[in-house]
């Protein structure tokens, strides 16, 4: 698979997807990644790529010709028009399954923005696609980028040496990946389950598919609706809510921050809270930017109101954002 980066900062870039799993996949050829520098496209003799945006505002917007340039010098070369994604933090919120459907692309480019982020014509002639990589700002495309490739890399047959260890990771089945353990047996008076001890292969994939429906029911309920569980599990996870509706529906911080309530998660230690993410009011106050708009921060690339099941949210408490409506 062939990336090609649109970006002001080809190093970063480079610097960045050349180190570890990307880099060794570089090496091989299971994938190859070009940075194009959009400066090269400048016709400005101080190579100038942006300028201010007309009806005034802060900031910088960039010009639409470099970029329209790089991409139409780029697909000159290629002999054809592969998608172009535009990094924006307006797009689709990128996830496992937008990961998995570019995947099978032979190449895609993405173009990073810059400043107040580019000129729109250019989008309007060039770009098949608009993604995020979530609801914040940052500086440029450039990391989003990199996130994004990275990902979709690690589905890229050649990329990870054991091609199982895709298949079996959080999302896999719209669940989070169960605890993982390795020597010693005992750390610090904390044993490893015994379960992963008893080579029942069995049984150890059973509890792992289990503690991965508890965790996910403990930190993204939301992912619950859609989770492909067989009758048994499903029965498991019904078990579970009955267990949590009786116990703790009036009390809502009990779920999530209590220790009391982590014993079945072996090992989560006391920093659970990091877990659930920050709160929305959180997000950088520049007023200029996508997010400032609404006093709830609900920006115009929300990923779409996440319809739990009704028999799950009727058991889950409405509380920290985990299930996002
Ligand atoms: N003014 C723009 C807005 O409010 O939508 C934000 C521009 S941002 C400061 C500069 C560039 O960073 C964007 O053009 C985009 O390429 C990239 N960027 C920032 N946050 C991003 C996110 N969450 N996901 C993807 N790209 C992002």
């Amino acid at each position: 698979m062939d990336f090609y980066i649109l970006t002001l900062f080809p190093e970063m870039v480079m610097n960045g997807l050349s180190a570890s799993i990307t880099g060794r996949a570089m090496e091989n050829g299971a994938i190859s990644a070009e940075a194009i520098d959009i400066r090269d496209y400048s016709h400005d003799k101080h190579h100038h790529v942006d300028d201010g945006p007309y009806g005034g505002g802060a900031g910088l917007v960039m010009q639409p010709g470099p970029v329209v340039e790089a991409y139409e010098a780029l697909c000159e070369r290629l002999g054809k028009k592969p998608r172009l994604i535009y990094m924006t933090p307006q797009g689709r919120v990128f996830d496992q399954e937008l990961a998995k459907e570019l995947a099978k692309e032979p190449e895609l480019v993405f173009l990073c923005g810059h400043y107040e982020g580019v000129d729109e014509r250019a989008l309007e002639l060039i770009c098949t696609d608009q993604i995020s990589i979530g609801d914040y700002v940052l500086t440029g495309g450039e990391l989003p980028a990199m996130v994004a490739i990275d990902c979709i890399s690690r589905l890229v047959p050649g990329v990870l040496h054991n091609e199982d260890s895709a298949e079996e990771e959080s999302f896999q089945d719209n669940l989070l990946e169960y605890p993982q353990y390795t020597r010693p047996e005992v750390f610090r008076d904390m044993q490893v389950p015994p379960i992963l001890l008893s080579g029942h292969h069995q049984k150890i994939h059973q509890w792992r598919r289990q503690q991965s429906i508890i965790r996910t029911l403990e930190r993204r309920p939301d992912l619950l609706e859609t989770a492909q569980l067989t009758k048994k599990e499903r029965e498991f996870l019904e078990e579970l809510l009955k267990e949590r509706s009786g116990n703790a529906a009036a009390d809502t911080s009990k779920m999530y921050n209590e220790e009391a309530d982590a014993p079945e998660l072996h090992g989560q230690g006391a920093d659970r809270s990091k877990l659930h993410g920050e709160s929305a009011d959180k997000r950088e106050p520049n007023s200029a930017e996508t997010y400032a708009s609404g006093p709830d921060g609900a920006g115009i690339c929300a990923s779409g109101p996440s319809t739990v099941d009704p028999a799950i949210s009727a058991a889950l408490p409405d509380t920290d954002g985990s299930v996002s409506a």
